[in-house]
């Protein structure tokens, strides 16, 4: 027996740490906090699904007619091109992320990042940098960490903190629908120096028409394709907060990327 299954063996007997998303022992606690079947189990996204939002699509209509993006997300522009998601906030992928946030177990997050670039692989492949949604500090403090910030060092991108959290918002989950949307309307703004060694490091500078540095300090993000990366997507609000900020200071093109989203209505 090596020393880390028997670490294994006797972590399960003494301490029988129950499983973070179904309170079943774990039988490899050292591999993380929620047990093989679980994972196993999860629920993601499976195609046709919307480029837009993420939501999917019905399988008739997505072939018929090769439609790739919902009857909403045909009506409106959004500041972000396209969404994508693991899969649907609701059973395991819940409770995943709810051990992640509230109960806060890291180890939950390797492999949650790893759904995610499963399911972003393409809006991932040619972008220049991973954002993570910000928390305000104070929120910050009192976690230990920022659980958008976890999930961005697992898709093997450049993580950049481009954007600050300058508002405490109540959180999303206790909002109605209605009011999201003012919540955190004013609640982000561009991290100034991030962006500008963002912008070189990724070679946007050189990328940018002649004179482009006399305006680096307010459009620093000048064609780059840039990922906002969160937990949850609710309503979208935060997500295109978030967007235009970043549109705002220059961006190409703002894309995001969830462990889970909260399906709307079928249609
Ligand atoms: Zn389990
Ligand atoms: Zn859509």
């Amino acid at each position: 027996m090596t020393l880390r299954a028997f670490a294994n063996l006797a972590l399960a007997r003494i301490f029988a740490p129950p499983c973070a998303a179904c309170g079943g022992t774990i039988p490899h606690p050292l591999d993380g906090a929620v047990c093989d079947a679980c994972w196993a189990s999860l629920a993601t996204f499976t195609p046709p699904l919307c480029l837009g939002c993420g939501d999917p699509l019905p399988a008739w209509r997505a072939t018929a007619r090769a439609v790739t993006r919902c009857p909403r997300c045909r009506r409106r522009s959004r500041p972000i091109s396209r969404l994508a998601s693991a899969g649907p906030y609701q059973g395991t992928l819940r409770a995943v992320v709810h051990a992640l946030k509230y109960d806060r177990r890291r180890s939950v997050a390797a492999p949650l990042s790893a759904l995610m670039s499963a399911a972003g692989r393409d809006l991932l492949e040619d972008a220049d940098a991973v954002v993570p949604v910000p928390l305000h500090p104070g929120r910050e403090w009192a976690r230990g960490f920022n659980q958008a910030e976890l999930l961005a060092t697992g898709l093997a991108r450049p993580v950049r903190r481009l954007l600050t959290r300058v508002r405490a918002t109540p959180p999303q989950v206790s909002l109605p629908a209605a009011q999201r949307h003012r919540n955190v309307r004013e609640a982000f703004a561009l991290n100034t120096r991030e962006a500008a060694r963002a912008s070189t490091r990724t070679g946007a500078i050189a990328r940018a028409p002649a004179g482009a540095e006399a305006v680096a300090g307010t459009r620093a993000l000048d064609g780059l394709i840039l990922v906002v990366v969160d937990d949850v997507a609710t309503t979208g609000a935060t997500l295109e907060a978030c967007a235009r900020v970043l549109l705002e200071g220059g961006a190409a093109e703002v894309r995001a990327l969830t462990a889970a989203r909260v399906v709307t209505e079928p249609r």
